[in-house]
Parts: structure tokens; sequence; C-alpha cells
């Protein structure tokens, strides 16, 4: 049945493709029907980790001895001027909201057949500050967790996890003053609703790790809670 509704539509996208032309997030170049966001030929240049059937792995090695997880994954790895790059750099700079949404339902649709992932309860981005979030006009992490959400067919929010603080621009500091500087800077909401739930924090480059430790340990105030990470990049 849905083959033959997949038949009959086709002629009908691809005639929408003549005049509303899909183009890839990456080269803005045209899509072809198979083609979702990305086309095959960016695709291609893009380095999957598949760090999220690796137990351990190095996004799980970086967290080791800071907090406990149940799991932690990166979708690709990072690489300076590579395509990847582009993209987070037009996600968080360039007003591409769209670029989160299709990574995450990219990765989502690998992370949904895979456990623990595959027993998530909420998807919880880290959250921007919402200074930065006024400036920016989203929070690419959302973005992300909301693409995610969609192919995995799980629900995420951002009202749980909140930014209490609003710390100074994080590039300019060591690791350790990273991470005294976002160790009291997030707060839960509605915390007996996250009570002995599997929760899957989400961000975009995973790079010393500090923030992503300061909020699973925020959510480890939680009783009886479980936590797994998931990022687009990890940073070397
Ligand atoms: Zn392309």
């Amino acid at each position: 049945m849905l083959e033959l509704l997949k038949k009959a539509v086709e002629p009908v996208l691809n005639l929408a493709d003549l005049f509303y032309p899909r183009l890839c997030l990456a080269c803005q170049e045209k899509l072809v029907s198979a083609e979702t966001s990305i086309c095959i030929r960016c695709d291609y240049k893009l380095t999957p980790t598949n760090y999220h059937r690796i137990n351990p792995n190095p996004v799980l090695e970086r967290f080791w001895g800071r907090v406990e997880l149940e799991h932690a994954t990166a979708a690709y790895s990072f690489n300076k001027g590579g395509l990847l790059q582009h993209l987070i750099h037009q996600l968080k700079y360039e007003n591409k909201p769209q670029i989160g949404l299709e990574l995450g339902k990219m990765y989502g649709s690998l992370l949904k057949e895979v456990a623990p992932y595959n027993t998530v309860d909420y998807i919880i981005p880290v959250p921007l500050h919402p200074k930065k979030k006024h400036l920016r006009g989203y929070n690419q992490a959302a973005m992300i967790a909301k693409g995610l959400a969609l192919s995995m067919e799980k629900q995420w929010s951002s009202a749980y996890l909140i930014r209490t603080d609003d710390t100074e621009t994080q590039t300019k500091k060591s690791r350790l003053d990273r991470f005294s500087n976002v160790e009291h800077a997030f707060g839960i909401h509605k915390k007996a609703a996250l009570e002995g739930k599997h929760l899957l924090l989400v961000d975009d480059v995973i790079t010393t790790g500090a923030t992503l430790e300061a909020c699973a340990q925020t959510l480890l105030e939680v009783d009886k809670v479980k936590i797994s990470l998931a990022a687009i990049a990890l940073a070397n």
C-alpha cells in the first residue's frame, strides 16, 4: 500500500522539484528526487563515525571520570575547513536553522535502531542563554533535538533544562576555566516529570565537553534518571 502511494505521489514530487527546486544544504545545487537534504556528492565528503554502535568510543572516553552516562555519540568527526564545519557555521551564524533540523533527522534515523538510544524518553537540547537566543533567533541544539525527535519518534523539550546565569563567551577560556564558568549555569524545571526517565542530551559540537558535562550533572540531580549524549560532531 505504501509502495503504491509512493508511486502515485512521485510524479507530483518531481513536478514540484521543477518549479520549486530543493537545494542541497551544503552546496546549494539542485537535489534529485531520492536526495532529501544533502546531495550525494556532499554526503560523500562527510565522515560518519558510527560511534553510536561502538562502546567505548572517543566521545564516551571524553567524559570518563567526569559524569556517568549510559552512552554517548557524535554523528561525524569534525575536520577543520571541512564540509561539516561549513554546515555548522551556517547553522550557528548564518540563520540556517533548517540545517540543524536536517542533520538531526539524518542522525535520528540511525539512532532509533540502536540501544540504548531506542529507549530514550525525552530529547533535551543544551539550552542557549536567552540573550544569545534572542540574537540568533533560535537555539541550534534545539533544532537538532527537534530533527532527532522527528525521526526517532520521541518527544523533545527545552522546558526542562534551563540556563540560570549569564556565562561569558566560552571560546577564549581554558578547559578548567570553562568548567567553573558553566558549572552552576543550569537548572531544572518540572523535576518530577523526569524521574526515572532516560534523557538524550543534545548539542551541535562537542569540544571540551564542559557544557555538556555541566548539563548532565544538573540533570543527574533528578531521581533515577539515565543520561545519554548525542552531538552532530566531535571536535579534536
Ligand atoms: Zn551538495
